[in-house]
């Protein structure tokens, strides 16, 4: 099946395409740059034309159009996506959501929504409405969208209270439809919702979702400075520990991150210092203050109510999770990352080991969580890369040791998660996207379930580089 791409263009030229070779190639591309390994690989991938929907009526349309002359469909929300998520591998036509972005309803502790709606515009809706705010949010809160974040993001800014976006509870409700003959509407709940969430557009397009709130605070934005790496680690687990204190962030930057990379919060840290990143409900400051005082080695340099810095930081939540990568970046291109989980029990004692073994080559970056009850770290280490070889090798030893790496420097579903097939990914995607045209090249299960992952998995129909 030869996709007819003119065919499906001709038959959407009434709906909003972009025509410009320019703007086809910036909404073909998202943030794989980060990773050095994607870079050489996928910086040639371009669509044939971007079209953005306006209704769910013309998402049906677009994928009943796409569908009859086998061109394939990968959906963008806003791009911040860091594995080449919304980049269209076997080219055709990049499905842009931006139009879709009106919220519908809002309850006591639930919101219904369009996918493309940004996630600040999102949060500014609720809290006008009735002083509520998402339980988490991607540290690309003022660019990202709902749908991207949970069709391919993890979890982030909130999860140290609500957990991971898998979570039961985390998402209420998707609304998605198929890339069939004629295209189904369906809805989805409970178990359902693995089917699609972090599924990468890969077997369904989420037209609208329903998502829980919580009550927004003017969150209280501080950095804690330490000497010492492992009091800082020590620091950080216990507060995530420490339930009565309301917290939506508590991030751990190894010595030099801080002095290094921040350049805004270099002049009030050291070389050696480890710098912690927090976000405190007002209501805890006297809790979070009380905690602090069983912490000497802690320093309290910085609170946004309460600020004496002749540059302030901007919100320390664009200090963490990714946005760490993103400022180190800016300083040196050179750095990269991993992610990992160091689980409970042993994460503390991982994190140090790790630290022993790939100290100063690998910088510990930490982002304490909730995970079925417990405090557990996800890691966001930062490498100074050397090769490819060098990379590789550092994921395989963290592995060795016990820690689980989704690894970024890699485009599909599996490599990226726990390397094997998401069984109820797969199943639906059979059902939902018969011709394998939804986001091509990322669902290694469809495309060769016999891959054994000692290499990194190629995809067949990637564009080829000119
Ligand atoms: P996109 O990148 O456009 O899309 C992401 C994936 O979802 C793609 O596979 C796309 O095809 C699919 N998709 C988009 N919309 C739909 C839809 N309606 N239906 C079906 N599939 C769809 N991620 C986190 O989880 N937590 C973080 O804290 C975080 N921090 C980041 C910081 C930086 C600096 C950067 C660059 C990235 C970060 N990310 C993080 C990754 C990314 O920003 C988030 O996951 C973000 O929420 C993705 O939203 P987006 O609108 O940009 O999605």
């Amino acid at each position: 099946m030869k996709p007819n791409v003119a065919a499906a263009k001709e038959a959407l030229s009434h709906l909003d395409i972009e025509t410009s070779d320019r703007a086809i190639r910036a909404k073909s591309r998202d943030f794989f740059w980060y990773s050095p390994v994607l870079k050489t690989r996928l910086d040639h991938v371009e669509a044939d034309f971007v079209v953005s929907p306006r209704s769910e009526a013309e998402v049906i349309e677009i994928l009943r159009t796409c569908y009859a002359h086998d061109v394939p469909v990968t959906t963008r929300g806003a791009g911040t996506g860091n594995y080449g998520q919304a980049m269209p591998l076997a080219g055709g036509c990049v499905m842009h959501m931006r139009h879709m972005a009106a919220v519908k309803e809002i309850h006591p502790g639930r919101v219904i929504v369009e996918p493309g709606c940004l996630l600040k515009d999102l949060d500014a809706a609720c809290q006008e409405h009735s002083g509520q705010e998402l339980r988490m949010f991607s540290s690309t809160w003022a660019t990202a969208t709902i749908g991207g974040f949970v069709a391919g993001g993890s979890g982030g800014i909130g999860s140290i209270t609500w957990g991971a976006l898998r979570d039961l509870g985390n998402i209420i409700r998707l609304r998605v439809v198929t890339m069939e003959e004629e295209p189904r509407v369906l809805e989805f709940r409970g178990e359902e919702l693995h089917r699609v969430s972090h599924a990468y557009g890969t077997n369904g397009i989420i037209t609208e979702l329903e998502m829980p709130l919580a009550p927004a605070y003017d969150w209280t934005d501080i950095f804690v400075a330490f000497d010492d790496f492992d009091a800082a680690l020590e620091f950080a687990n216990g507060l995530g520990n420490q339930d009565g204190i309301l917290k939506k962030l508590c991030s751990v930057y190894e010595a030099p991150i801080a002095h290094s990379y921040f350049q805004r919060v270099q002049p009030h840290v050291a070389e050696d210092t480890t710098l912690v990143g927090l976000m405190i409900a007002p209501h805890s400051m006297e809790g979070f203050l009380t905690f602090l005082g069983r912490h000497p080695a802690g320093q309290l340099i910085y609170r946004s109510d309460d600020n004496d810095w002749d540059r302030t930081p901007g919100p320390v939540f664009e200090y963490g999770w990714n946005h760490t990568t993103l400022r180190a970046l800016r300083v040196d291109p050179s750095i990269t990352y991993l992610q990992v989980r160091y689980a409970y029990p042993d994460h503390i004692a991982l994190v140090q080991k790790m630290r022993a073994d790939f100290s100063p080559e690998v910088m510990q970056h930490l982002e304490v969580m909730r995970e079925s009850g417990r405090t557990i770290f996800a890691g966001l280490s930062m490498v100074r890369f050397t090769t490819e070889e060098r990379l590789d090798e550092i994921v395989r030893l963290h592995e060795e040791a016990g820690a689980i790496i989704f690894n970024p420097h890699r485009y599909t579903l599996e490599e990226g998660g726990r390397q094997s097939a998401d069984q109820r990914q797969l199943d639906f995607k059979r059902e939902a996207d018969p011709k394998g045209l939804l986001n091509p090249g990322k669902m290694i299960t469809w495309d060769n379930p016999d891959h054994d992952y000692s290499s990194m998995y190629a995809y067949p129909g990637l564009q080829a580089a000119e």
